[in-house]
């Protein structure tokens, strides 16, 4: 008998035929004799809907209200769902962030889990009874006011729940079946791995793979926490997620794992590149710019400085699309101060990263990288790697086809095309 917490996205839980599936699935996961905990979203875009009335009444809407009304949301799908599983035939609890014990720091919309005390969560569990918690929220021990942990933070609940109670496995349920080597809409080719590694996972997630958020791999890093990402809508097992030495349950039950030196290729259009030209060559320039950058609030990702022949370079970076507008503002702002000689705006790019931790005991895979895109005709913009990831910059309109060729190049591809449902990975 194990403890697994399971946690399911919004659209797993969008109505009252897919919260019934859910509990159906609780109640299968309880009658082969496990304890469960279960965090859960809010139904749907309950969440998008909830926000969009806030800024409906006020411009800039209190940030303590603002968690108010959000956690709500959850609050409605851990009702329903007990209440389905009551009909079952089966005892089951709902708890709010709060009862659950999850304690986080005062930052509204955005708080960091600092503690988890399940004290009651034990209980009903003692008592037999299936617990489930509204995910998404916390609750602060100054302020003593609600919080939330930001979009998508119902993973985060899932994999500090299982921390906190030692659970054997935190299956986080979505309309995905699991982490593939690429985004199956980009490359049908796609495969789906058995497993993944969190550190591999980190930079797929930061680099544009979106079916697992970048805190809860994070939390199941440092806490040692096996996440098993599957599908609600298929019996299929999905990718476990493996920390720093822990042991594949497949390879437990006989399984022999090959590991690949590249475990996938991330697509993301979401950046935007900013060129800072003519900027005097002499020292200090460089962190004047960067200053300026960071107290627009922005984001830098890559950054390539040229070679200058005349005494004066280019700086170009790429920031979040989001980010550009006021980065800009603030260089254009200070253009005299730092003495450069225009700005361009580019948010035509997209990026393609390699990730795989074997790169760090391989060699040639950068080559097989830049000779695929070579092959392909696709002029690279910036490069930048880490030990176990190459990123390239390139015109958004090649990115598409750049990652096929890579993704060919790297033997990633599957016999088969991927039947992609219209998944989110919420
Ligand atoms: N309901 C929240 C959101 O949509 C939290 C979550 O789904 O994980 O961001
Ligand atoms: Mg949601």
């Amino acid at each position: 008998m194990a403890l697994i917490v399971q946690k399911y996205g919004g659209s797993s839980v969008a109505d009252a035929e897919s919260i019934k599936r859910v509990a159906k699935r609780v109640v299968d996961t309880r009658r082969a004799g496990h304890d469960v905990v279960v965090a859960v979203s809010a139904m749907g875009d309950t969440t998008d809907e909830l926000l969009d009335l806030a800024n409906e009444v006020a411009p800039i809407p209190a940030p303590r209200e603002l968690d108010m009304l959000l956690s709500s949301g959850e609050r409605i799908s851990m009702a329903l769902l007990a209440m389905a599983i009551h009909s079952m035939g089966f005892e089951a609890r709902s708890f709010t962030g709060s009862q659950a014990g999850m304690i986080t720091d005062s930052q509204h919309g955005a708080a960091r889990i600092v503690d988890v005390t399940p004290v009651r969560l034990r209980e009903a569990l003692d008592e037999g009874a299936i617990v489930i918690v509204a995910g998404f929220q916390g609750f602060n021990r100054d302020t003593r006011d609600i919080t939330t942990l930001g979009r998508g933070g119902s993973d985060t609940t899932a994999v500090a729940l299982a921390a906190a109670l030692g659970a054997d496995v935190c299956e986080i349920y979505s309309d995905v079946d699991g982490i593939y080597t690429a985004d199956p809409r980009v490359i049908p080719k796609a495969q789906k791995l058995d497993h993944v590694s969190t550190e591999e996972m980190l930079e797929l997630a930061a680099n544009g793979a979106k079916v697992l958020y970048i805190r809860a791999v994070e939390y199941a890093r440092r806490h040692g926490v096996l996440i098993h990402a599957r599908s609600t809508f298929s019996s299929a097992e999905g990718t476990y997620v493996l920390g720093e030495g822990m042991k594949n349950p497949r390879e437990a039950e006989g399984a022999v794992m090959e590991e690949p030196i590249v475990a996938g290729v991330a697509t993301d259009f979401s950046h935007a590149k900013i060129t800072v030209a003519g900027v005097p060559d002499v020292p200090g320039k460089a962190a004047e710019i960067f200053k300026i950058v960071a107290r627009s609030g922005a984001n830098v990702d890559m950054i390539v400085q040229n070679v200058s022949a005349t005494g004066r370079t280019d700086i170009s970076f790429t920031v979040p699309k989001a980010d550009a507008a006021a980065a800009l503002k603030s260089l254009a702002a200070e253009q005299n101060e730092v003495g450069f000689q225009n700005l361009v705006h580019d948010d035509q790019i997209g990026k393609l990263s390699v990730v795989g931790a074997g790169m760090r005991t391989h060699s040639g895979v950068s080559a097989t990288l830049f000779e695929a895109l070579s092959a392909g005709g696709i002029n690279i913009e910036m490069i930048s790697t880490s030990e176990i990831r190459i990123s390239v910059v390139l015109r958004g309109d090649d990115l598409a086809e750049a990652a096929r060729t890579v993704h060919t190049a790297y033997g990633l591809d599957g016999d088969t095309d991927v039947t992609v449902h219209a998944g989110t990975g919420r």
